[in-house]
Formats: C-alpha cells, sequence, structure tokens
C-alpha cells in the first residue's frame, strides 16, 4: 500500500494515542479534512458517518456555526485572560450559572479545567483536601470500578480500570481500589437475576470497604454507563443499591459524566436516568460538543465550606490551570448549552433513542453478536465465537478491529473496544434516516466480519 505525503510526514513526526505505535508505522493514517452534520469525510474524499461523535463528544456535528461564531466574538472581545488570584470575566461566570441551574445536585460553585481527565483528577484533589480539612487524614482511598475510564492523568488512569492504561505505566498508584463492575452478560453468574447480580456487587463493595476500613475510605467515582470499558449499562436498582453502603460510611460519591453528561442517556444527565445522587459531577466533552477544550466538576456547599476553611489555614487555594475557565472555550460552552435548551436536545434523544435502540436490538440475532445494549443514543455489540457458551474470540484475531476496519469501508466510524466490543455513540443530531443508514453500513460490515471469521475458521475454540 503506498502511503500520501501527509500520511508518511505523520509517521515521521506524531505520537498516536491509543495506538499500536509499530503496527502503524505500516498502515499509517487515515487523515480528516472536514465535516458536516453527522458526517466526516477524509483527505481521499471518503465520506463517513461519525458514528462515536469523534471520541463520544461532539454532540451538535460538525458544522455549528453558532458555536464558531461564538467562539470568534470572544477571539475578537478578550481571547484569553484568567481566573488566578481574584480575577474574573463574564463568560466563566455566565457558564458556571448555567452549570450551576442543570447541574443533577445542590451545588455550590463550579472549578473549570481543560478535559476530563483533568476533571477526575481535580475531583481526587479536592476530596483529599476535604477530608483533612474535616480533619479526617487517615480517610483518602478512592473506590473505582473494573473497566471504568476516567482519564490518563497518573491519578486518574489509576482509577481506570482497563489494563492498557496501567500496564508498564506502574499503575495503579496506592489509595486506589476497583471493585467489579455491573456488567451482566459477563460477570453475573449463570442463573443469577439482576436483582441478585446487583445485590452480590452492593455486598462486594461492602466487604471491600470494610476490610480497609470505613475511615480509610474517601470516595467513590462511577460514570452511569462505562464507555470506553465496553458500553456497560446497570440494571436499574445498581446505583441505588450502591449508593445506599456509601451513606452508610459517609463516602462521597462522584459520577463522571464525562461521557453520558448534557443528553447521552434521554436526560441531561446520565445521574437522573439511572436515579444516582452525587456529591459532585464530572464534565468535560459534549460541554462544548468537543469544539474547544474544556471540562468542569461541581463543588457543593459543604465541599465548598472546607474549601474556606483551608484557604483560611494555608492563605491559598493552591490550583488552577492557565486555562481554568478559558475564556474562548467558556464561550463556546455557553453556546452549546444554549443550543441543547433552545434546540431541545434531550426531547430529540427522547424521540431517537427507540429507532438507536431497536437497530440495536436487532444486530442480537446476527450470527456473530453475543450481546447487544444500548441507552437514548450510546450502545455497543460483542462479538463472540459462540453465541450459546458466550465464548469469546482469541483477541490475537482482532475480530472487533476487523470489524471496525469493516465499518470504515462502508462508511462508517465506529469504535472497537477491549473484549470485541463495537460501539456507537452518534452525534445527538442524528436524525431517524441516518441512524438508520449508520445501522444498514454496521450490519454490512458484520456480514464481511461473519464471512471472513468463517472462511479463516476463527471460530475454532
Ligand atoms: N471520563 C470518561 C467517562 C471518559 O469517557 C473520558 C474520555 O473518554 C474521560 C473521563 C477522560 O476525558 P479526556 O479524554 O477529556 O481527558
Amino acid at each position: 500500500m503506498s502511503l500520501s505525503n501527509a500520511q508518511t510526514r505523520d509517521i515521521e513526526t506524531l505520537i498516536h494515542p491509543y495506538t499500536n505505535l509499530a503496527a502503524f508505522r505500516e498502515t499509517g493514517p487515515v487523515v480528516m479534512e472536514r465535516g458536516e452534520g453527522i458526517y466526516v469525510w477524509d483527505t481521499s474524499g471518503k465520506q463517513y458517518i461519525e458514528g462515536l461523535a469523534g471520541l463520544w463528544c461532539t454532540s451538535l456535528g460538525y458544522n455549528e456555526h453558532e458555536l464558531a461564531d461564538a467562539a470568534m466574538a470572544q477571539f475578537q472581545t478578550l481571547p484569553f485572560t484568567h481566573t488566578f488570584a481574584g480575577k474574573s470575566h463574564e463568560r466563566a461566570i455566565e457558564l458556571a450559572e448555567m452549570i450551576k441551574e442543570i447541574s443533577p445536585h445542590p451545588t455550590s460553585k463550579v472549578l473549570f479545567c481543560g478535559s476530563g481527565s483533568e476533571a477526575n483528577d481535580q475531583q481526587i484533589k479536592l476530596v483529599w483536601y476535604y477530608n483533612n480539612a474535616r480533619g479526617r487524614p487517615q480517610k483518602k482511598k478512592i473506590i473505582s470500578r473494573k473497566r471504568a475510564y476516567h482519564g490518563v492523568t497518573v491519578a486518574t488512569a489509576s482509577l481506570t480500570g482497563l489494563a492498557p492504561n496501567h500496564m508498564d505505566f506502574d499503575l495503579p498508584i496506592d489509595r486506589i481500589h476497583h471493585v467489579n463492575c455491573p456488567f451482566a452478560y459477563r460477570e453475573a453468574e449463570p442463573g443469577e437475576t439482576d436483582d441478585q447480580f446487583t445485590d452480590r456487587l452492593a455486598a462486594e463493595l461492602d466487604a471491600l470497604i470494610q476490610r480497609e476500613g470505613p475511615d480509610t475510605v474517601a470516595a467513590f467515582i462511577a460514570e452511569p454507563i462505562q464507555g470506553a470499558g465496553g458500553v456497560l449499562i446497570p440494571a436499574d436498582g445498581y446505583f441505588a443499591k450502591i449508593q445506599k453502603v456509601l451513606d452508610k460510611y459517609d463516602i462521597y460519591f462522584i459520577a463522571d459524566e464525562v461521557i453520558c453528561g448534557f443528553g447521552r442517556t434521554g436526560s441531561m444527565f446520565g445521574s437522573q436516568t439511572f436515579g444516582m445522587k452525587p456529591h459532585s459531577i464530572s464534565i468535560a466533552k459534549a460541554l462544548s460538543s468537543a469544539y474547544l477544550p474544556i471540562g468542569a466538576v461541581t463543588v457543593g456547599e459543604d465541599m465548598y465550606q472546607a474549601m474556606l476553611d483551608e484557604s483560611r489555614k494555608i492563605g491559598v487555594f493552591g490550583h488552577g490551570f492557565t486555562y481554568t475557565a478559558h475564556p474562548v472555550c467558556a464561550a463556546v460552552a455557553i453556546k452549546t448549552l444554549e443550543i441543547y435548551k433552545s434546540r431541545d436536545i434531550v426531547g430529540h434523544v427522547q424521540h431517537m433513542a427507540p429507532v438507536f435502540e431497536s437497530r440495536f436490538a436487532r444486530l442480537a440475532d446476527h450470527p456473530l453478536v453475543g450481546n447487544a445494549r444500548a441507552k437514548g443514543l450510546i450502545g455497543a455489540v460483542e462479538l463472540v465465537a459462540d453465541k450459546a457458551t458466550k465464548r469469546s474470540f482469541n483477541p490475537a484475531y482482532k475480530v472487533g478491529a476487523t470489524c471496525q476496519l469493516n465499518a470504515e469501508s462502508e462508511g462508517l466510524l465506529s469504535r472497537a473496544l477491549g473484549g470485541d466490543i463495537v460501539a456507537l455513540c452518534p452525534p445527538l443530531i442524528i436524525q431517524e434516516d441516518e441512524i438508520n443508514e449508520m445501522f444498514d453500513r454496521l450490519e454490512r460490515a458484520l456480514d464481511t466480519t461473519e464471512h471472513w471469521v468463517t472462511k479463516e475458521g476463527l471460530r475454532a475454540a
């Protein structure tokens, strides 16, 4: 295969995240050029449906001029100012007010940052700060879940429960523990009901806290739907049971809304869809429809009071990024939230969800698909060698990754996750005919993959 000039220059210059850097030297990149609505085009002119909204983030699609105009207006007025040492600006104030208004828990203040990883990193720092302020210096451990994805900084990669984020990075760091995730298809015992399964998960959490000592456990963090871990949708009642345990031991509950926030699951926040009552949420991605990098954590009054106490003691809240509440990013986020409201994006997702979910349900009949799951406008299929026994393919065959490539040939960008799981999470503006076109492309990719699996005899145990 001959590589284009841009592909060759790329190979010689860039390190690509989440890429097999060695294999990539042979294939080179797909170089993207432009986008419109739910579609993007590469430099060869090939069109794709952006079936993962980039990285679960471009909620308003690829040519939302109002966002570009909001950025340009701010660039021309005040392209940068900051919020350190008592300085402020109108965009930061306005955006914080908007977030407080829609937050799924009583929110006193908003602390901005640049990404989902930074948001969760801030969460850890705040929890440690809080417990020092409250005279509980031993209460510092944080419980996350297997297959969680919370970011890639040293601390948030530690929260993440996926092996490649830990291996040879010498992670996780101390004080972070992982419990099992509510993934019934793989983790429930044969014959176990949802109720029994979620009882068992809550008991496991309780036992871990007891083992570690309740006065050493500070917080629990959870995505409403675990995205990068495989689009794992908890059964009804799971979070209620988990919260009961957290309340018993006075454990701070952080909802990572970085994917689920802003309509993805059919409510403004995943916390509302799943009846979660967090003390704080982390947001990023769709906060600005990913047009510019911005994230935030919400701060409840109790946390804020503890931060005030620390400021009185230390003399300063010693945290903040150069780009905390960057005015251009904030201006774009304000416009994004305005559009969500004026175009009733959450209502649109509720309207589209039955189409999306029923097309996923249909995929369950495909010979390759062991499990198909979806909620709102996020879903995945899990490809298996044997549907009856749920036996996985040998990972070396890369069946999921091959399906993703076949989808790309069909003009669909999806995401192959570990365990031969192929995910879809399209821009929230997607229309019914576009959803159907997206699934038609995925079905053709699954058929091609099935043909290849059969021809190569990849089902042999
Ligand atoms: N939390 C969740 C649930 C995510 O899905 C992601 C990224 O995919 C992150 C945190 C990290 O966000 P970022 O990549 O912006 O650092």
